[in-house]
């Protein structure tokens, strides 16, 4: 008997324009789409794509679920399967990560499949047709997954062959070009997409060096480590001792919101001057190196010794240094 419920997908929505045209593709095919965003580790455009991710999903009255860094991706993060890509990205245990968590999402909430925003042979890492496959397998989704941009190029579908989603709607996208999915962005009327600059942090050399540093030298770090290796300067001082030292206000904020309540900070006392975070031995030369470094990007002078207090949230430690501000060639010396 024929029924008028709409088939119902969970697409893996980062706010790109890949995945956007995914979305209009899907909801034009008349699928009920809910929007599964992964707030991992974005970078610079954050604003723009999470623009992006509002404005499109309002405008066409999809439902979005957002999912945060948990200590199940820190895992995947800290030793994945298939390694890192150029920097310290997992793409593959990545996207099998995403894709098992679409498919818990999937069966929760009633949905026939699983889509993504993929196109073949866009990223030689993860996105080669074989990978692909592999990747699906993995997550114990195979045959689940639909791929509107390269749909016309890959294997038939679980959902095809059911009849919910037709080949000839999809694309036959591939490579690594853009001009072909910004045609398509125009034609579907999308009007709010990021540009590509931006996206994951993960992918970052920058990143990569103070991830990399956390692994050598901490050897049970927590999610939180990671997390504080988004904001300010990270210095290496030595083997047990490392400062991360703000950059602006807003860092200021969102480390002071992040830290426990045991975590050691330190700033400049009588100076205007950003917040620090002190991890070490608490021996009298890492602290007052570590206090040095702190004066020098202070509104303190240089050429007087300054005081510098180190302390907790929870009022279970503080400590006042005097220290000078480094001179300026060696201000950078140890970054990470
Ligand atoms: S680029 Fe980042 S978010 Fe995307 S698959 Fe790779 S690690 Fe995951």
């Amino acid at each position: 008997m024929p029924t008028d419920k709409k088939p119902k997908a969970v697409l893996l929505y980062s706010g790109g324009l890949d995945s956007t045209i995914a979305l209009y593709s899907l909801v034009s095919m008349g699928v009920d789409v809910i929007a599964l965003n992964f707030d991992f580790f974005c970078t610079g455009s954050n604003n723009r794509v999470y623009q992006s991710v509002a404005d499109n999903t309002r405008r066409l009255g999809v439902n979005v679920i957002t999912v945060g860094v948990d200590n199940e991706y820190l895992e995947v993060l800290k030793n994945p399967r298939y390694g890192y890509g150029r920097s310290v990205n997992p793409c593959v245990d990545c996207r099998i990560y995403m894709l098992k968590y679409a498919k818990k999402v999937m069966d929760l909430e009633g949905a026939d499949f699983i889509a993504t925003g993929e196109v073949v042979g866009q990223r030689p890492f993860s996105q080669k047709v074989q990978r692909l496959m592999v990747i699906d397998k993995e997550a114990g989704v195979e045959g689940l997954v639909v791929r509107p941009l390269s749909g016309k190029l890959l294997p038939e579908t679980i959902p095809e062959k059911k009849g919910l989603v037709k080949r000839e709607a999809m694309f036959d996208l591939q490579g690594r070009g853009r001009r072909a999915q910004m045609k398509l962005a125009e034609q579907l009327g999308i009007k709010v997409y990021p540009t590509p600059a931006g996206g994951c942090l993960l992918t970052e050399s920058a990143f990569g060096r103070r991830f990399r540093d956390l692994k050598k030298y901490c050897r049970n770090f927590d999610l939180k480590d990671v997390l504080l290796l988004r904001f300010g300067r990270h210095f290496r001082l030595d083997d047990k001792n490392k400062i991360i030292i703000c950059r602006n206000e807003s860092e200021n904020k969102a480390v002071m919101d992040l830290v426990s309540d045991e975590d050691t900070l330190f700033t400049a006392v009588d100076h205007k001057g950003p917040v620090g975070i002190y991890i070490g031995d608490f021996s009298a030369d890492s602290m007052k190196t570590a206090a040095s470094h702190i004066i020098s990007y202070s509104k303190a002078p240089r050429d007087t010794p300054v005081k510098v207090k180190f302390w907790n949230k929870k009022s279970t430690f503080c400590s006042v240094i005097e220290a000078y501000a480094l001179p300026k060639n060696l201000q950078h010396k140890n970054l990470i």
